[in-house]
């Protein structure tokens, strides 16, 4: 009987699929250094909170690694390491290969813009004695998790004589901080009864920024004192808030959760936590075979467009700049190339266990997830990698040791999303998703595990390091 029980035991274990038990062992195996890398993970998200603040500290932690500014007429070698700032908002930063890119080039690409709410171009007004700013949301958001926290403002303002102004109001002790405000339960018999998502509108999405007037007899005068106010604080008037881009993001700082600190609640983990790993395996990288990148692209909330978001060809002109470099044509180098679209994926929450597909689901802890595909109804808008391009990334991870895990977002047919993926197809490269698994994904604190984040790093340096 036992020897029976024993063969069908190893038997199980040759053919069948376990993912949760090695899973389980591998995630208690690299748990303490999860936990170090997690802590240089907590300082980049609270110092990055918008796609410019992204490109800031990356900017300063390439230059501290070694990189220098690309220059498209410099001839570079093996472990030169460059970088090019797109309009302070997205960033292509390389590691030159020993083979250059002859051989195509690596990409890892990540996206640092994350849902928000942005002001709109003329934002302040006054209304029942409390001044306001209208707002106009970015991204996917569930309107009502944004009322009732403490917000901050970032963003840049260009004044009518061309000077510019950065704005971080909020995060610094002492800081003022904004909020979006709700109606009280008493009073909320209208709001209760409706749909959640119509319970909240677009329209009242307003900020609240000032409570006192002006000390004297007028018109506008709550308007007026907060103009009063800013002009004497950063020399602006009201219609220099026409040409700024200020976006609202949740004040809070990243923290540990969990009695056990496995997690790291923060806003914006989507996407800067598939961002800051990637940063880390490039920097970590000396010289790799191939020439090996990190995209940092803004916009991919809003459907990657304009010249920061991945549907503008500045990637493109960035290989296109490293091919000719060695008298390689663009196309040719793009059609030998992989990329890792690193975006976060779903975590099944056992909360909303409905919407998920427990078997075909990433779950915190089992490591980075990868996605086949992405898309939505019948996948639209995927990229669908090829089985030949996941059995090559799937071997070079299981070779480096890397925990890993396959899933989808959620149920067939109960939603969907996108990632940058097929805007790097295009180019004719082999593209696949990857990412860690996110729990509340685009709400104004996010959750992921420190396990996953340090698989992700993992992925992404064997990724640059296989042969
Ligand atoms: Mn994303
Ligand atoms: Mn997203």
């Amino acid at each position: 009987m036992e020897e029976k029980n024993n063969a069908l035991k190893e038997l199980s274990e040759k053919l069948l699929l376990d993912r949760a038990k090695p899973a389980r062992a591998a995630a208690l195996g690299c748990a303490a250094k999860a936990m170090d890398f997690a802590e240089g993970y907590k300082d980049f998200i609270d110092a990055s909170k918008t796609e410019r603040e992204a490109v800031d500290w990356s900017v300063q932690a390439a230059k501290a690694a070694g990189f220098v500014e690309f220059d498209p007429n410099t001839k570079y070698n093996a472990g030169d390491k460059v970088y090019y700032n797109n309009r302070g908002k997205a960033m292509c930063l390389a590691v030159i290969g020993k083979q250059g890119a002859a051989q195509g080039v690596r990409i890892a690409a990540a996206h640092i813009d994350s849902p928000r709410v942005d002001l709109k171009p003329i934002p302040l007004y006054e209304s029942s004695e409390l001044c306001l700013l209208k707002t106009h949301y970015y991204g996917g958001i569930k309107k009502y998790q944004w009322a009732a926290i403490p917000l901050s403002l970032h963003g840049k303002i260009v004044r009518k004589d061309g000077s510019e102004l950065t704005v971080n109001i909020g995060e610094s002790a002492g800081d003022p901080q904004f909020c979006i405000t709700d109606i009280l339960p008493h009073l909320g018999k209208d709001q209760s009864v409706k749909k959640l998502g119509e319970a909240f509108t677009g329209e009242d999405l307003n900020v609240l920024v000032g409570s006192l007037p002006l000390d004297v007899e007028g018109e506008q005068l709550y308007k007026l004192n907060i103009m009063k106010l800013l002009n004497e604080q950063y020399g602006i008037v009201e219609s220099d808030l026409i040409s700024a881009e200020l976006e609202l993001v949740p004040a809070f700082k990243a923290a540990d959760i969990g009695f056990d600190r496995s997690m790291v609640g923060a806003y914006g983990h989507d996407d800067r936590v598939c961002a800051y790993p990637a940063l880390q395996a490039l920097f970590d990288c000396e010289a790799p075979e191939k020439t090996s990148l990190v995209v940092l692209a803004d916009k991919e909330e809003i459907g990657s467009v304009g010249n920061t978001g991945l549907c503008s060809e500045y990637m493109n002109y960035f290989v296109s700049d490293l091919a000719r470099a060695e008298g390689l044509e663009p196309q040719h180098v793009w059609s030998k190339s992989s990329c890792l679209s690193a975006d976060v994926t779903a975590a099944l929450d056992p909360t909303y266990i409905s919407a998920f597909e427990p078997g075909n689901s990433t779950y915190l802890n089992r490591g980075v997830g990868i996605a086949k595909y992405t898309g939505s109804r019948g996948k639209g808008g995927s990229n669908d990698a090829s089985a030949e391009f996941l059995g090559w990334v799937r071997r070079i991870l299981d070779e480096a040791g890397v925990l890993w895990q396959i899933g989808e977002l959620g149920k067939v047919d109960q939603g969907g999303g996108g990632t940058v993926a097929y805007d790097v197809a295009r180019l004719n490269a082999d593209v696949i998703d990857i990412g860690v698994p996110v729990l509340s994904m685009h709400s104004p604190f996010e959750v992921i595990s420190k396990v996953d984040l340090f698989s992700a790093y993992q992925a992404f340096k064997a990724y640059f390091e296989a042969k």
